[in-house]
């Protein structure tokens, strides 16, 4: 649901102009979107840092994707033609994070900052995001989480740019459920109102702990987590290994031999060593496995659930 319109928030608000004109503050940069991404592969697009909301406006009048911190991205090594938009340092409020239990915070900040500040300030909510290497913004466009809980749970209200405009919106409106959001055509969202509750920090320490836990067998190289989502009843890590294919390699691109469901760059993979492994192992499995992962510049892997981005892109700007 729309609570209401807002024209600009306090930081940006001094920056926004009608002009369509290359903002002082935007760096627009064509590089390999590789650099930007966990898994480390990508091919060439046109990147816009984007620091105000004249930058956004300035960003959105042609054809974008919205990239957070690029972890759970595939991206062609043939790149995307569209622009890419990646909020910059004015949108990362890490620095505010001050101990209230409800507070604002920008679409950047780091998530795994986030969980750490909150456990010191004796805050309890965000335990359940542990080891997610995600920016607020595209942890709550994915509703990320884990089975100890997800973002949704700790959401209050969302700042979304839509159409020139900033709106503020309900979670209910995003209709958050596992792993996805319902985001308005070309929404990016700017802010996000956490609301957290106090606790101890033994019983902070107790939860993150198990989570933490959770989180052993999984490799530390780059990868961009779990490549496959669980097929009902069972999980794809499990068939995987049943399968006989951790360590299987294809290029530089190798299932993980710690877990099963992870794809690992050794160093030098590109997307289409990525890309070959998945077709093998979806070859070799006779369960259908959906990828978890969103793919740009790749259809074949994306599932109709899953890609805010493409229904982004079938805006007509
Ligand atoms: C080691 C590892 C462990 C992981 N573990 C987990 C886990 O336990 N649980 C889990 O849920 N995920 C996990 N992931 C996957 C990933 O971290 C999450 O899906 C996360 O939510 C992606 O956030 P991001 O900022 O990297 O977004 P990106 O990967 O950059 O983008 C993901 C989507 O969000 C959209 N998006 C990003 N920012 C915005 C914005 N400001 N406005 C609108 N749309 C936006 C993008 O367009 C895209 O559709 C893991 C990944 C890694 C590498």
């Amino acid at each position: 649901m729309l609570v209401s319109k807002v024209e600009a928030t306090s930081e940006v608000k001094a920056n926004v102009t009608s002009n369509s004109h290359t903002p002082k503050t935007v760096k627009v940069e064509t590089v390999a979107l590789a650099k930007y991404t966990t898994l480390g592969v990508g091919g060439p697009a046109e990147l816009w840092h984007v620091e105000s909301l004249e930058d956004l406006q300035a960003a959105t009048s042609e054809a974008y994707r919205v990239m957070g911190a690029g972890s759970n991205l595939l991206i062609d090594d043939a790149g995307v033609p569209e622009r890419v938009i990646r909020l910059g340092k004015s949108f990362n409020s890490s620095h505010e994070f001050d101990g209230r239990t409800e507070l604002w915070l920008g679409a950047a900040t780091p998530v795994p900052g986030l969980v750490r500040r909150a456990a010191e300030l004796g805050l309890t909510g965000l335990e359940c995001m542990l080891g997610i290497p995600a920016v607020l913004g595209g942890a709550i466009a994915m509703n990320a989480g884990t089975r100890h809980g997800e973002i949704g749970d700790v959401l209050e209200a969302v700042e979304l740019f839509v159409n020139g405009e900033l709106q503020i919106v309900e979670p209910e409106a995003l209709k958050l459920r596992y792993r996805h959001s319902e985001l308005p055509k070309g929404a990016i969202i700017t802010r996000a109102k956490l609301k957290l509750k106090k606790d101890s920090p033994e019983a902070i320490a107790e939860r993150l702990e198990a989570v933490d836990a959770a989180r052993k067998g999984q490799p530390k190289v780059k990868s961009a987590g779990c490549a496959f989502k669980n097929p009902e009843g069972d999980s794809a890590g499990r068939l995987i290994d049943a399968a006989g294919l951790k360590g299987y390699r294809v290029g530089g691109a190798m299932v993980s031999i710690e877990h099963g469901n992870f794809i690992v760059n050794l160093g030098d993979a590109t997307a289409e060593d990525v890309k070959h492994l998945l077709r093998e192992i979806r070859k070799k499995i006779e369960i259908p496995l959906d990828v978890e992962w969103e793919c740009w510049g790749i259809e074949d892997f994306n599932n109709s659930s899953q890609n805010n981005a493409l229904s982004q892109l079938e805006d007509d700007l």
